[in-house]
């Protein structure tokens, strides 16, 4: 029995989006929040009125300066900034003043005023195409609740069954934040998308989460018992007993692989015959960073830079950037800090607004850098002069041509001369790398890896443009094949030609997490890996037992196979001869 064919058999089972990762049993509780009915009556009294929309917000003010504390503690600094961005909006002086107005024109109770006017700016955000923009309308929501709860006098529920799993239609921040503290165990949500704050706290927090359940809500009630799959995005209501069984197996599983992988955190990954690998950590959002420091990473090999974009909805200044940047070079130092330039455009964050027919094919990463030099130009600066310790490097994305490389190295000068005259300090031979993502710059490696300091491969990428098939299409999904021999091949060419060149050929795909993959991609001869950090122990555990001479092996014959399945069999049959457990296999 494995999750597909569970899966496949269950009919007690609801499908929603994996929010974070985990598997829980436990029983519901339903968090059903008392829906605010909000009157339009009529005033006589405006002095009273104001008198009690000043108070509700002063009262919500300092609710959520304690929701910001507990943040803080739990979360960390820069996650935390969600609470803080809330408070500003209660310290917004026209929208204070136009309810203030309305109230006085209108003579309507403020809770109704209050109602109308911030509804008005959700809507303006609900029909945004950036699916960021649209999330912020819920946790909105949470402000506009807030001020008419108080206005109305009433209390937040916060109280719950400790140890249950909560599930409701939709959670906001605090409420996720708050009901944590009694020791929620798992998150279900009817609504929210990957990128809601319920979402990301929940993955902070190390609470599994499944969202998007749609109606999960009305198909159980409280005290049912459920099992959370917040890796395949599944919840299973009132199990039956194998379902139990499998689970408990599974999450048990889990906490035994937790436990034993913590030795290897402070070993390095290497084969018994004394092969190194490096292993990095990609990081998606700076608040991943205590991850990074804690799972033995030898540095960062990927950070996403873009998520910032995702996460402030807007672009940071030169100086918000160089704050970024200094601050988890200094964490990480003297490890490498790998900052990759924005990769917006693709499925990404999207800096225009014009249709693209074929947006991965489109502007996209450098090309679309290059179109715009301004942003290119704060970006560049700022990885400068967070370049002091010496510990930092960029990387530039979606490279396919070698005009593309020299454009981007011109530019990096211009920048220099005019830190230089500024007087700025930075590392003057800071390295410049590029993604390896394009098949066209695959093929040319050879040229390519005399211009940079280093090159890492993006198989995320790479695979789908190699099969042409797009990475988010379910009718041809059995096409994106991480083992075809074409991406085979294509990864033996670009480790044979790069290694000549003697620059550091890295690898930060997906694929590196792959434990199936491992062997293979030492056998070929990546000596560095980057991967996202919770995966890195599992990858430490898997090559601590390998022997370098074998996997040259294996990979050799990979390259000559000619279908995804040979290669496949091989790659389970050296697990096998090996006697080397597949530890991740779980998920
Ligand atoms: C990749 O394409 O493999 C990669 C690491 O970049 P991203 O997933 O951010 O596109
Ligand atoms: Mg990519």
């Amino acid at each position: 029995m494995n999750f597909k064919s569970i899966y496949k058999e269950a009919k007690n089972k609801i499908q929603g989006i994996a929010a974070a990762p985990g598997i829980v049993i436990g029983k519901v509780y339903l968090f059903t929040k008392e829906k605010l009915e909000v009157s339009d009556g009529e005033i006589t009294d405006v002095e009273e009125a104001r008198q009690s929309l000043e108070d509700a917000v002063k009262q919500s003010k300092k609710e959520l300066t304690k929701v910001f504390s507990i943040a803080r503690e739990k979360m960390g600094e820069t996650r935390a900034a969600i609470f803080e961005a809330q408070m500003m909006i209660l310290d917004d002086p026209v929208l204070l003043e136009t309810i203030e107005k309305r109230i006085e024109n209108e003579k309507k109770l403020p809770e109704f005023i209050v109602y109308d006017e911030i509804t008005k700016y959700q809507d303006i955000m609900r029909h945004s195409t950036e699916s960021y923009i649209k999330e912020r309308a819920h946790d909105i929501e949470d402000i506009k609740n807030r001020i008419i709860r108080n206005l109305q006098k009433k209390r937040w529920q916060s109280k719950i069954i400790r140890d249950s799993i909560v599930v409701s239609d939709m959670l906001t921040p605090a409420d996720t934040l708050l009901l944590s503290r009694s020791n929620v165990r798992g998150f279900v949500m009817d609504h929210g998308g990957l990128t809601s704050h319920a979402a990301i706290i929940s993955r902070s927090l190390n609470i599994p989460a499944v969202i998007g359940t749609h109606d999960i809500t009305k198909h159980v009630k409280e005290d049912d018992t459920i099992i959370v799959d917040g890796f395949h995005g599944y919840v299973l209501i009132n199990p039956t007993d194998e379902q139990i069984k499998f689970f408990s197996e599974k999450s048990e599983h889990l906490v035994q692989l937790q436990k034993g992988l913590d030795e290897f955190k402070d070993k390095p990954a290497i084969t018994t015959d004394g092969r190194e690998i490096k292993l990095y950590a990609n990081v998606d959002v700076s608040g991943e960073i205590d991850i990074v420091v804690t799972s033995g990473a030898n540095g960062i090999g990927l950070y996403r830079t873009e998520q910032i974009l995702e996460e402030m909805s807007e672009f940071p200044t030169e100086d918000e950037q160089v704050s970024i940047y200094s601050n988890l070079s200094s964490r990480i130092y003297p490890n490498i800090l790998t900052v990759r330039a924005f990769d917006i455009g693709g499925d990404k964050f999207k800096l225009l607004e014009f249709f693209e027919a074929n947006p991965f094919l489109g502007l996209r990463g450098i090309r679309l850098l290059l179109e715009n030099l301004t942003l290119f130009k704060i970006q560049i600066r700022a990885v400068l002069r967070s370049s002091q310790n010496k510990n930092v490097q960029l990387m530039l994305p979606m490279v396919s041509t070698m005009a593309e490389i020299k454009k981007s190295k011109e530019i990096i000068e211009e920048c220099k001369s005019e830190l230089k005259k500024e007087k700025h300090s930075f590392d003057k031979h800071i390295k410049i790398g590029i993604m390896v993502e394009v098949p066209a710059a695959a093929v040319m490696t050879k040229e390519f890896s005399r211009e940079v300091d280093f090159l890492s491969v993006g198989t995320n990428d790479l695979i789908q443009y190699l099969m042409a098939v797009d990475r988010g299409n379910d009718l041809v999904s059995n096409l994106y094949q991480e083992f075809s021999p074409a991406v085979i091949r294509t990864l033996h060419h670009i480790v044979t030609e790069g290694n000549k060149s003697g620059k550091e050929i890295s690898f930060c795909g997906e694929m590196a997490a792959d434990t199936l993959a491992i062997p293979l991609l030492v056998g070929l001869g990546y000596k560095s890996l980057s991967m996202s950090p919770a995966t890195i122990p599992y990858a430490k555990r898997i090559i601590r037992s390998l022997n370098y001479d074998y996997t040259k092996k294996l990979a050799k014959e990979c390259v000559d196979c000619c279908t995804e399945t040979e290669i496949t069999h091989k790659l389970e049959k050296f697990f096998k001869d090996h006697s080397i457990t597949r530890t991740r296999q779980i998920i």
